[in-house]
């Protein structure tokens, strides 16, 4: 199977896409009763003799183009879901709904940029602070500014506990699994009914993004809506208010737990939510509109790790640990995941596989199936829309779909590099450098 690379520039970029993959072969459409062949696509006329497919990353960090389709459309997605549209009914807009944040706890105390009323305060002061055993004193008053360098640093690297951030963020995912079944049933508690009861008269629809803060743990935003029974169709219960799903959403998030297991040289723990938990309604005016929310959920779809100074792909056997270039935080959360991933009974972690991204191997975006549309939805619609557009301009044929069979035959043939953003910025940067004083040139002068 071919798998090198066709030289970038030989072939077409769909959409600007910086990495696409290259297929070869044909696309046959038959007369299902007589055999005819009706029209045949061949990549052989193309550029390069291949079509380029973009690559649909929802990265930024990978392909800014891709990534931003993808953003366009978790933010329709997401809006629907608010105010309708996109085949969801536009009266979702008077069901209870609200924004959440479920942070994770402390791991210890690490640098950090606090302001108040648009004044910078210190960062952890502490007038009657000791040192700790490593001789660090635990204290810092330290305006820090909102792009310093060591925002999210421990103050002492070995008193923070990063056995207990690594474990949090491969465990967020299953603590939220079981939030969302706490926080049905605290609801129909609340609301007086039983569990059946609560699923003939209600429906709990969330979609979810989560977000890395500095110091290198996940936590989540979600929109959480409480429908009628059947959905965003149905009108939810007079019982199903506002201040119903703010109570219940507080209270399953302080009665979930995850336990760890003891193992050698590990001691066994209960993780759960931080403390801070901020739940809001969204609305139409005002603070929290609709459309904030979906664009910051949108933003936060298409972002992973990059904030915490790690890596963008997996460890390999072949890293050196002490020479990847990641800030020395994300390498004392990486050692600690490839320490773990050693211990049998935390296998099902799968901590090696998720070390670059500090332990957390969830998904970074999701909705539970009633909130709104799909992203393949949108994406099949847009497919059609082009089809049409194409078929109107007459460069394809409008061929009937009830008697035209389709026969595909592809073949792999490689992908296309084009130089990423942060390439390009590296490669300016390094341009505009004086050229005297031992800076090579970047170009082939
Ligand atoms: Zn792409
Ligand atoms: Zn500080
Ligand atoms: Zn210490």
């Amino acid at each position: 199977m071919p798998t090198d690379p066709t030289p970038a520039g030989t072939v077409r970029h769909p959409g600007g896409c910086l990495q696409p993959v290259l297929l070869r072969g044909r696309v046959d459409q038959i007369d299902g009763a007589t055999g005819e062949l009706l029209h045949r696509y061949t990549t052989v006329h193309e550029p390069g003799g291949v079509l380029p497919i973009a690559c649909k990353t929802r990265r930024a960090s990978r392909c800014p183009p891709c990534a931003e389709v993808y953003r366009v459309d978790t933010y329709q997605l997401i809006r629907a879901g608010l105010i309708g549209g996109k085949g969801i009914p536009v009266t979702v807009a008077q069901h209870p709904c609200v924004f959440t944040t479920l942070t994770a706890p402390s791991f210890g105390p690490v640098h950090a940029c606090r302001e108040r009323d648009g004044k910078a305060l210190a960062c952890h002061p502490r007038r009657n602070a000791g040192a700790c055993p490593h001789g660090v004193r635990m204290s810092c008053t330290q305006k820090h500014a909102r792009d310093d360098d060591q925002l999210g640093e421990s103050l002492c690297p070995d008193c923070y506990d990063y056995t207990g951030s690594v474990l949090f963020n491969a465990c967020a995912p299953e603590l939220w699994r079981r939030f969302t079944i706490t926080l049905r049933r605290t609801l129909a508690r609340q609301a007086g009914l039983t569990s059946k009861a609560f699923t003939a008269q209600a429906r709990l629809s969330y979609a979810k993004v989560a977000e890395y803060q500095r110091r290198g743990v996940v936590y989540f935003h979600a929109i959480i809506r409480l429908d009628g029974p059947t959905g965003p169709a149905t009108t939810p219960s007079a019982w199903a208010t506002h201040t119903l799903l703010t109570d219940a959403i507080a209270q399953a998030a302080r009665a979930v737990h995850v336990e760890t297991p003891a193992a050698p040289g590990l001691t066994a723990r209960t993780l759960a939510w931080g403390r801070e938990l901020d739940t809001r309604p969204v609305t139409t005016t005002g603070d929290l509109t609709d459309s904030k929310v979906a664009a910051y959920v949108a933003k936060y779809a298409t972002k992973a790790a990059e904030c915490t100074g790690t890596l963008d792909r997996r460890i390999t056997p072949a890293d050196q640990l002490g020479e990847l270039p990641v800030r020395d935080h994300a390498r004392r959360h990486i050692a600690e995941c490839l320490r773990l991933a050693k211990l049998p009974d935390l296998d099902h972690l799968h901590l090696a596989a998720w070390a670059h991204m500090l332990g957390f191997g969830g998904h970074f975006s999701t909705k539970s199936r009633a909130y709104s549309t799909t992203l393949g939805t949108l994406r099949a619609d847009r497919a059609a829309h082009q089809r049409e557009t194409a078929q109107a301009a007459g460069l394809l044929p409008d061929l009937d779909g009830d008697t035209t069979l389709t026969v595909t035959d592809w073949h792999y043939a490689g992908r296309s590099y084009l130089p990423s953003i942060t390439e390009l910025t590296a490669i300016e940067s390094r341009a505009a450098l004086p050229l005297t004083g031992g800076a090579p040139c970047p170009g082939s002068c």
